[in-house]
């Protein structure tokens, strides 16, 4: 599962209302974060692996 960024649009591990794979809550602001199926662009560590 993916979850994109949206002011970013940066694609992250997770998906939306969890936290991301680099650790970011979704639930700290839920309108900037949209479920994808895209690749992960993510280079932080948690995301990229
Ligand atoms: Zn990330």
């Amino acid at each position: 599962m993916a979850v994109r960024h949206t002011p970013t649009n940066i694609v992250h591990k997770g998906q939306e209302g969890g936290t991301t794979g680099c650790g970011t809550d979704t639930n700290k602001h839920p309108e900037h974060w949209v479920n994808t199926s895209l690749a992960i662009t993510c280079n932080k560590d948690g995301c990229k692996n």
